[in-house]
């Protein structure tokens, strides 16, 4: 009954006006307010220095909070100790303990707590992290990717309600680490618990987490899910860390129905109100954004499939086949140079550079940025 009031109530971990100040001066979270829902898949992606590690490290209980609050349902925790909070933490140093086997690494916590039968646990946890096999071998016996798995159920033998995951894939080769991402989306899936993971590589992120929080300079740049901040992004920080742009220069002309009309560069485009990150107002400046696969090429004067805002007057610079596609730099009429990637389906060869090219792309794939920002 108790357990039904608390799932009633929701086990939402929320971070409400959360600040950390450290004792320099330094802010590295500035009032953050997230809400992440109970059984989600969250990730906290953005570079080296965001504040990322630090509001991790505070729903741990490993760093003091300046100010906010962290709660869990209506259970507070802000300033509980970590060891009584309903959380446990994955490292990307898996700190095991090289003398135990693998079945005692993953016991200890229960131990610890004075759990009389472990083996049940042990052998389940074993089981969905499928370790079973190496439960007599010490970490040293080991492959990275079977000492992550370890470190994880090791985490998840405690039953937290949210498992935080501080870069947990850091450490392993490229190949490894696709692997693991769709294992230990699996695992969340069947346990059903909240996993808040800390990245800075933006196809972990994308491949896992149901929900993203790019993080900037210690605050929420944008909120969404990975199709909605790859395809419309807010800011040109969200548009280049998520993925390459084409970011070009614009001054708005005025709304028509629920389009933005935007003079680029003297070809009038159209761009959704709901993708249009500045004032509507004529004579606004802003960066028109394309992402490079939505812009299509064809030879100068053969028809575009699926045509937007037609451009002539285009030569390809550079043509890079990579297999899957090839990847096109594009000299505009107007001086600046666009990419322009294209699926290899077949359809035709390779376009040399030189080529007399047209340029199009279906308006509600285009985006618009406050031309304040950096575009770097
Ligand atoms: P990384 O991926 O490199 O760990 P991050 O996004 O996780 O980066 P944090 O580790 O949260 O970033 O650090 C955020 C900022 O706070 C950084 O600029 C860092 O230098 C600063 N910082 C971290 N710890 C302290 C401290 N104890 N005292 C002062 N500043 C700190």
């Amino acid at each position: 009954q108790v357990a039904d009031a608390a799932s009633a109530v929701g086990r939402d971990l929320r971070l409400t006006g959360l600040r950390k100040e450290y004792p320099n001066g330094f802010v590295a979270v500035h009032d953050l307010d997230l809400v992440i829902p109970q059984g989600s898949f969250f990730a906290l992606l953005g570079p080296s220095g965001c504040g990322k590690t630090t509001t991790l490290r505070m729903v741990a209980g490993l760093e003091t909070v300046t100010q906010g609050s962290i709660t869990i349902g209506d259970q507070q925790i802000t300033h509980e100790k970590p060891y009584r909070r309903p959380v446990n933490t994955v490292f990307q140093n898996y700190a095991l303990f090289p003398h135990l086997t693998i079945a005692e690494n993953v016991a200890f916590g229960l131990k610890r707590r004075g759990v009389k039968d472990v083996a049940g646990p042990v052998h389940e946890i074993l089981e969905l992290t499928e370790l079973t096999v190496q439960a007599d071998k010490r970490p040293a016996q080991l492959s990275g990717g079977q000492q992550q798995r370890v470190a994880l159920a090791r985490a998840l033998i405690n039953r937290p309600e949210v498992l935080l995951l501080d870069e947990p894939l850091g450490a392993l080769d490229l190949k490894l680490r696709r692997a693991m991402q769709l294992e230990l989306k699996r695992i969340q899936t069947e346990v059903g618990l909240t996993f808040v993971h800390v990245t800075h590589d933006q196809e972990e992120a994308m491949t896992m987490a149901d929900t993203i929080a790019v993080m900037n300079g210690g605050v929420v740049e944008q909120l969404g899910s990975p199709t909605e901040l790859y395809e419309n992004p807010a800011t040109t920080f969200v548009a280049n860390f998520l993925g390459q742009s084409n970011l070009i220069a614009g001054t708005v002309v005025g709304i028509e129905g629920d389009q933005v009309k935007v003079d680029m560069e003297g070809t009038v485009v159209s761009i959704p109100l709901d993708r249009a990150h500045t004032a509507n107002t004529a004579g606004t400046k802003g960066w028109v954004g394309i992402r490079p696969e939505k812009v299509l090429i064809a030879p100068a004067g053969e028809p575009i499939d699926a045509p937007g805002s037609h451009m002539t007057g285009a030569v390809i610079v550079d043509s890079s086949f990579i297999g899957v596609s090839t990847q096109y730099v594009v000299k505009m009429p107007w001086g600046r140079e666009m990419m322009a990637f294209e699926q290899n389906t077949g359809a035709r060869g390779v376009l040399a550079p030189g080529t007399k090219v047209d340029v199009s792309w279906r308006p509600e794939f285009a985006f618009l940025l406050d031309a304040s920002q950096d575009v770097d």
